[in-house]
């Protein structure tokens, strides 16, 4: 698919970032050219669109999330709700600690970002270990929302994020062996 191809060309890597032996994706060229950051966006729609047809809120993850989630939100017309790392958001929070592909972190969201039977879609650039996605699975569950989906640009398929994943739906936009 052409659009994708457009996407993809966006997306750079650089070996030992930010640690020895990660291969990091960046996608800050994809920011960058604002026709390929549109066409990600269409095919994000598209894909929505076409799987769900009521969404209340897109949550994205901290802190790539953000850049792909509320241009998303405005599309479908709907609310984006964030998912930050500890410490960063007021009033009462749910905070899950995770394992990351480097390092370990904690993930919080504010108590009432979403009423008990809520739908949402969680949005990230890139889905590594499964971990990140994991905990934002979590605490989505501990609101009771009804997760309809969990959506990146990239899945890195040798980390087997997936597998952490198990039966959650999932959907990537693009692949890397
Ligand atoms: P995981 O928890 O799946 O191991 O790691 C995914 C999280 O770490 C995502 O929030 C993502 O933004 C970040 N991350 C890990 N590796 C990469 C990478 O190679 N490129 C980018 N852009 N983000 C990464």
């Amino acid at each position: 698919d052409e659009r994708l191809r457009r996407v993809r060309d966006r997306v750079r890597s650089f070996p030992d970032f930010p640690v020895p032996g990660v291969l990091f994706r960046d996608i800050s060229p994809l920011l960058k050219d604002p026709v390929a950051f549109r066409t990600l966006i269409d095919l994000l729609e598209d894909h929505v669109r076409a799987s769900f047809p009521k969404i209340d809120f897109i949550v994205g993850l901290d802190s790539r999330g953000f850049l792909i989630g509320p241009p998303l939100a405005q599309r479908l017309g709907i609310g984006f709700v964030p998912i930050r790392k500890k410490g960063k958001l007021p009033g009462p929070t749910e905070s899950v600690s995770y394992a990351l592909e480097y390092g370990k972190a904690e993930l919080e969201i504010q108590t009432d970002a979403v009423e008990p039977g809520q739908k949402v879609v969680i949005v990230d650039d890139l889905l590594a270990t499964g971990g990140t996605m994991c905990a934002a699975y979590e605490l989505l569950k501990r609101l009771k929302a009804e997760i309809l989906e969990c959506l990146v640009v990239i899945e890195l398929k040798p980390l087997k994020g997936l597998e952490k994943l198990s039966s959650i739906p999932f959907y990537s936009l693009l692949q890397y062996d």
